[in-house]
């Protein structure tokens, strides 16, 4: 495929190719923007076996509602900006049987996403291991664009950050360094520039539901949590939207809204497959999670859609 055709790997050089940071720069217009997370193509096969190791040899129930995502967002009207990935596109991890395939064909349905939506990756454990390696990051970082970087849309700034660094990175310890040294400029010019808001896209959310719970396999561990959550809150950032739980959740911390999606693919909660809807007006970040039947079958909300109407 043609470099410019490579809607996969648009991350390049820690920014979003196609994204213009010079025209992107000023507030111009309310607008909105579809996070989802989670397709994990294997993982429901492996979870109904019991064998989340090893097992995911299928995937067409996850083909089905990737597909079912993809049309949905294709009918919005209008267009959201982007649609943002918050990682575990696929269930096998690096170095397994299927994760080929996996790859070959979650690429095939979302190569059908409205060319005038970009996809924006973010990645997650089982793209690059619990325990990442450069080897592992460098794969993910050839299917699917840099692992981190920041871009600008309509005078809002938007990070995007590699929670494995944080989770275990003994493995690629000078990649975490470079990561924390990259982040701490990138605050430095939130801080700085007069931009509307800061929204950041992880993986694993800095917490589930209370900023002081308990570290475990769901969210980054206390103190690497509160050390981001800190440096998050003095730039300014008002809310970070993450995956990897398989159910809605979240919680503030101070200022700082905890955003955690439930999955397009296996749930592991009481919610459905779905994604979500994320409206940026001049004051407020507004966002709501819809199942995939409701988003395809009555759109976006018509209190959502007057946000983006009334400042225009
Ligand atoms: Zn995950």
């Amino acid at each position: 495929m043609a470099e410019g055709q490579d809607v996969f790997a648009r991350a390049r050089g820690r920014t979003v190719r196609g994204f213009r940071q010079d025209e992107e720069y000023q507030w111009k217009a309310p607008f909105y923007f579809i996070q989802g997370a989670d397709p994990q193509f294997g993982l429901m096969k492996a979870w109904a076996i019991g064998d989340c190791g090893s097992g995911g040899d299928e995937w067409e129930e996850e083909i089905k509602l990737t597909e079912q995502a993809v049309q949905a967002i294709n009918k919005l009207n209008p267009k959201p900006k982007f649609f943002v990935l918050c990682g575990d596109l696929i269930h096998g991890m690096p170095g397994t049987q299927w994760r080929k395939d996996q790859e070959r064909d979650l690429k095939n349905i979302l190569k059908k996403v409205d060319q005038d939506i970009p996809l924006v990756f973010v990645s997650g454990n089982h793209d690059i291991g619990n325990a990442p390696t450069p080897e592992t990051i460098d794969d993910y970082c050839k299917h699917w664009g840099d692992d981190y970087f920041s871009f600008w849309i309509g005078g809002v700034f938007f990070l995007v950050l590699n929670t494995q660094l944080y989770f275990n990175s003994s493995k690629c310890p000078e990649l975490k360094q470079a990561q924390d040294e990259w982040l701490d400029g990138q605050l430095a010019i939130a801080e700085k520039q007069k931009c509307k808001h800061v929204i950041v896209f992880q993986h694993i959310p800095l917490f589930v539901k209370d900023p002081d719970e308990d570290h475990d396999y769901f969210n980054l561990e206390k103190s690497v949590r509160h050390k981001i959550m800190e440096k998050f809150q003095k730039a300014g950032i008002k809310a970070v939207f993450s995956g990897h739980c398989h159910k809605n959740a979240g919680g503030f911390y101070k200022g700082l809204e905890m955003v955690v999606s439930s999955a397009i693919g296996c749930q592991l909660g009481e919610d459905t497959h779905g994604l979500r809807v994320v409206i940026v007006t001049e004051e407020d970040i507004v966002h709501r999670y819809y199942s995939l039947n409701e988003l395809s079958n009555q759109g976006i909300g018509k209190d959502l859609l007057d946000l983006l109407v009334k400042q225009n």
